[in-house]
């Protein structure tokens, strides 16, 4: 599309940018495993990189490609690359981008499942420092010669810190480190992280940007601000293109072909059919979150409610300066005395469940259940108080949901 369109209108028509078959307005579903060529030289020369074309799904499939173009589109970035699930992608940067005796800096305020990964890394032979990345001198203190990587989330989740994305970013550029930013829980229609100087985008597909709980699924997409030139891991098999381009081909062959956690074109099509209504989903979540934090931190008997939403919050200023709206994550902790559990067990519309960015509001006793493994130690490291309740703020009517928060504390 020449014309520039707003980010609605260009994830619903850029299907079309070339041709479907009968002119179906969404993107057929293509099951198939391997794609047959009548001329076999054809079939070597797509096996070669020198032609356009798929070869095997495990690398490659029409309606996963067309998923991932749309996150492109939406992450304004020259690349990139779908998986089975967002730890899928974030696997892939250890499994293509690392190698033993590599050092990276990661933000301690994380996904549970992305702290654990990071454990693996470290025994298996890199190191990794945790830092709090609410502070971008944290993260210079904590460089090496041999840093690879500088990784952070958003608005991380469960505790709503939001990094310092701006001064990290520009601390990356100024030492040539790659920049990689989890941005699930803003999606790419709150913010962009390539407005910040990142390198490469994290999307946990499953959240937001499907949004309806229906499929799994993760992206890693490639701004295309990296100078790959600069990266020593790169092996010469993948600087056969331009060095913009070196960064993906060895993702693509180390972290997906070779990995193996490759998103299916079912998947493929839920996940673009969810990403349609991306926008307005943020939009109508965020305004309810917000209603919702702005309630219980009005309330004698919510001992503390995290929201970047929040005039109260640490980082509220950076999020308000990068963020279009503050997102559907929020978490808040009852004082002493009600026992969470009976709490949850009195909401009549929230759902105890574990996912987030769903249509429905889900709420979870984070301590208990999705940061139980790490122990209460980590935990308070974590700023995590055993109390602790995450809500996934859905797209509810309004006035139900604060009813519902406020009926259970009444009770
Ligand atoms: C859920 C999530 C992931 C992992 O995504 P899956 O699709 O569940 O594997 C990674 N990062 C963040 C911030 C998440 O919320």
């Amino acid at each position: 599309m020449s014309k520039t369109y707003g980010f609605t209108t260009t994830i619903l028509h850029n299907d079309r940018q070339k041709a479907v078959e009968f002119g179906s307005l969404h993107r057929p579903v293509h099951t198939s495993v391997a794609f047959g060529y009548q001329d076999a030289r054809q079939l070597a020369s797509v096996f070669q990189g020198k032609e356009p074309g798929f070869r095997y799904g495990r690398q490659g499939n029409p309606t996963v490609a067309a998923l991932e173009d749309k996150v492109s589109k939406m992450e304004d970035g020259i690349a990139t690359l779908c998986f089975a699930t967002g730890m899928g992608a974030i696997g892939a940067l250890f499994q293509g981008l690392l190698r033993a005796g590599d050092h990276i800096v990661s933000s301690s305020f994380l996904f549970g499942n992305t702290n654990s990964l990071w454990q693996t890394v470290a025994a298996q032979g890199c190191s990794v420092s945790f830092v709090d990345a609410t502070n971008a001198d944290n993260v210079a203190a904590a460089l090496q010669p041999n840093t690879r990587l500088v990784f952070v989330e958003t608005i991380a989740n469960p505790r709503t810190q939001v990094a310092d994305l701006e001064r990290i970013g520009a601390l990356c550029r100024e030492r040539g480190v790659l920049y990689v930013v989890d941005n699930t829980m803003t999606s790419p229609y709150l913010f962009r992280p390539k407005a910040v100087g990142a390198g490469l985008v994290i999307n946990s597909l499953t959240k937001s940007i499907g949004g309806h709980g229906i499929a799994l699924g993760g992206s890693l997409t490639d701004t295309g601000l990296y100078d790959w030139s600069a990266f020593p891991n790169i092996a010469e098999a993948y600087k056969k293109n331009a060095p913009k381009q070196w960064g993906m081909a060895q993702l693509r062959a180390k972290g997906l072909r070779d990995f193996g956690a490759s998103l299916g074109p079912e998947a493929a099509h839920h996940i673009a059919v969810g990403a349609e209504t991306l926008a307005l989903r943020m939009e109508r979540t965020s305004a309810n979150a917000l209603a919702l934090a702005r309630m219980l931190e009005a309330d004698p008997r919510v001992a503390a409610v995290h929201y970047p939403g929040l005039a109260s919050h640490p980082q509220h200023g950076i999020a308000s300066s990068l963020f279009k709206a503050y997102g559907s994550l929020m978490s808040f902790e009852l004082k002493d005395g009600i026992d969470c559990f009976d709490y949850l067990n009195r909401l009549k519309l929230a759902i105890p469940a574990s996912n987030l960015g769903d249509t429905r509001t889900l709420v979870i006793p984070v301590a208990h259940t999705i940061f139980y493994e790490m122990g209460p130690e980590r935990r308070a490291s974590m700023g995590i108080a055993e109390s602790l309740i995450r809500v996934s703020v859905g797209i509810e009517d309004t006035a139900d949901l604060l009813d519902d928060f406020q009926s259970a504390l009444d009770a």
